[in-house]
Formats: structure tokens, C-alpha cells, sequence
């Protein structure tokens, strides 16, 4: 029988329907998570993080596949177990302590008005276990899912926990029973409610299929790369500040390089040996493109990580981290200029 949280091994499935992921929305999920639950932060500050999905349903043989056309971060949890007013016995302490503003339902409401005007609606729910099993607790987790069913019968969960992803384990539901071993997995499952009408009720697995990947071991393996990519650059909250400081530093590397090949220059002119400043100016040239080359592809990471931005966050952080990467884009562009101002001092 099924009570409390430890309903996993009672799961039937009543459905055929198959959830039908894009790269870009798993890609989402894993990074907006990972944002907040990853080897930088520790493990205390693990936060879950929530979001939705809008899309559509596809007519199959057997009925209705779902497809999920985008994915939004909404909000991570800000609920803090430590704080001294909180009770202990609030199963918010140990698990699903996320708890919706006024804004992030304002969000709720930008985005089905954008889904329906391109002809989909919001098609479930997701968020995040981090370090911990992947399910629907039975305080929180159960009555949102059924809250997205009495909207839309067919309306799932997600449940992802990084770590998972990560480490290819899944935890045990008791401390002491063993960890399972996993191969391929992407880090999540899918549910729905057995009864839309009962939380009490039992939920049950999706099948689903995720796309834009050769095989499951690609898929890992490049979303296990992403993870990385956000631990070192897209973790926690202000995130425009590692920008602003990423983006100083290569300015300030760019300029000293400059400086540091008229200085070169000088000291040949200086030694006699005049006859090597053009072959020495080539290669400090190529030298600086090429640093300028590895910094375009971190700035092209930084504009994809804005994709994985909280829905709220945009207005805010987007017009930062544009400014932020203007000032780059004006020092690349008077490089050519400088360049010139160089060689012409030394003549040539
Ligand atoms: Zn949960």
C-alpha cells in the first residue's frame, strides 16, 4: 500500500502518452538547476529550483504525444532551514521548501498568455531534488502536479536532481538502503497523478524520449559537460558580477599585451636589432587574436547561459550583462587601430 512518499514501488501506468523533450528545453532544466546545486556551492546551499513548460499535444496512434516546445526557470528556493524562526518539524527543512511570489505568478501568467498566442499552453511543471531521490514528495509536490492536472488533464511533473545526473547514482528513499547504479540517465523522470481529483492518490511514471542526440550515452555526456560549464560559470545568484569581473580582466589582459609588444618593439629598436620588429610585431599579432579568439567563445557561452535565466531575471540581468559585454566588444574594436598606431612608431 502507498502512504506518504514511499509510493515508488506501487507506480502503474495508465497512459501511452510519450513527453517529447527538445535539446534546448533538457538543456534548460539541467543548467537552471545545476545553477543552483552544483560542487562550488556547498552542499547546505544546495537550492531547488522550479519552472514550467509550455508546448502542445500530438495526435499518435494510441492518442496524444506531448510535445514541449520551451522550458522557464521560474524561481529557486529561498527558504533558509537555518533561520532561527524555522521549526524543525517543517518538512520544508529537508525537502521542497520553494514557495511561489506574487511575481513568479505573474510570471505564470506572461508566459501562458505568450504560449497561447503562438497556439500551445503550459503543459506541467518541473524542479529539482538536489542530492536527493528523484519522486513527488507528498506535502508540496503532489498537490502542485494535481493543481496542473485540474487545468489540463494531461499536464506532467519533472523531477530532476543534478546530482544524478552528475554522478550517475540514484539514492535510496531510507539512509542505509544502497545506491543504485545508472547508466545513460539523464538525471530525471517524468509523473503524473493517478487521480487528478485526490493528492492523496498515487503517481506514476512517463515515458518519455528526448531529442537532438545520436544516442543516450552523447546525451550524458554532453549534458554532464554543460553542468560543468554552469558550476564555473553560471553559479548562483549574480551571476553578471562574474561577467563584469571576467570581462574587466581580459580588457585589462588585452591592454597589457599591447603594451607589453610596444615595450618588445622598443627594446629591439633600442639593442639594434630593428630588423626583427616586423616578424616579432606578426607573431605578438597573432598572439593577441588568438587570446581574443578564446575570449569571443566564453562571451558566446555567456549569451547562451542568459537562455537559462529565471523568467523575472531577464528585464533585469539582460540589459546588465549586455552593457557588460559592450565594453569587450568596444575595446575588440578599436584593436585594429592600435595595432596600426604601433607598427607606425616603429615605422612601418
Ligand atoms: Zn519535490
Amino acid at each position: 500500500m502507498c502512504n506518504g512518499i514511499n509510493c515508488s514501488n506501487t507506480i502503474v501506468k495508465i497512459q501511452t502518452m510519450t513527453v517529447i523533450i527538445p535539446k534546448e528545453v533538457y538543456f534548460t532544466v539541467v543548467a537552471a538547476c545545476v545553477r543552483f546545486a552544483n560542487r562550488k556551492r556547498p552542499k547546505e546551499d544546495w537550492k531547488e529550483v522550479s519552472g514550467i513548460f509550455t508546448g502542445k499535444f500530438i495526435e499518435n496512434e494510441n492518442g496524444k504525444d506531448l510535445y514541449i516546445s520551451a522550458c522557464y526557470p521560474i524561481m529557486h528556493d529561498t527558504f533558509d532551514p537555518n533561520d532561527a524562526n524555522v521549526d524543525e518539524s517543517d518538512p520544508r527543512t529537508v525537502i521542497d521548501g520553494y514557495e511561489y511570489s506574487d511575481e513568479d505568478h505573474e510570471s505564470f501568467a506572461l508566459i501562458d498568455e505568450e504560449a497561447f498566442s503562438r497556439g500551445e499552453f503550459t503543459v506541467g511543471w518541473w524542479h529539482s531534488h538536489p542530492g536527493f531521490k528523484v519522486m513527488l514528495s507528498g506535502f508540496g509536490d503532489r498537490k502542485t502536479t494535481i493543481s496542473y492536472q485540474a487545468h489540463n488533464p494531461l499536464a506532467i511533473a519533472l523531477v530532476f536532481n543534478p546530482d544524478r545526473l552528475v554522478r550517475q547514482i540514484e539514492l535510496p528513499q531510507k539512509a542505509g538502503d544502497p545506491v543504485r547504479q545508472l547508466r545513460d540517465d539523464p538525471g530525471f523522470k517524468i509523473f503524473r497523478m493517478e487521480d487528478p481529483n485526490d493528492r492523496y492518490s498515487n503517481f506514476y511514471e512517463v515515458e518519455y524520449k528526448i531529442e537532438g542526440f545520436e544516442d543516450g550515452e552523447q546525451r550524458v555526456r554532453y549534458a554532464q559537460k554543460l553542468a560543468i560549464d554552469i558550476t564555473n560559470f553560471f553559479s548562483g545568484e549574480n551571476v553578471f558580477e562574474i561577467y563584469n569581473k571576467f570581462i574587466d580582466s581580459r580588457i585589462n589582459e588585452l591592454n597589457s599585451l599591447l603594451q607589453g609588444v610596444e615595450e618588445y618593439l622598443h627594446t629591439l629598436s633600442r639593442t639594434g636589432e630593428s630588423h626583427r620588429i616586423h616578424e616579432v610585431l606578426s607573431s605578438q599579432t597573432r598572439e593577441i587574436r588568438k587570446f581574443i579568439a578564446e575570449t569571443f567563445i566564453k562571451v558566446e557561452n555567456i549569451k547562451e547561459f542568459m537562455n537559462y535565466l529565471e523568467y523575472k531575471e531577464r528585464p533585469i540581468i539582460l540589459p546588465k550583462v549586455d552593457e557588460i559585454l559592450a565594453k569587450w566588444d568596444n575595446t575588440v574594436s578599436q584593436l585594429n587601430s592600435k595595432l596600426t598606431e604601433i607598427a607606425k612608431k616603429f615605422a612601418f
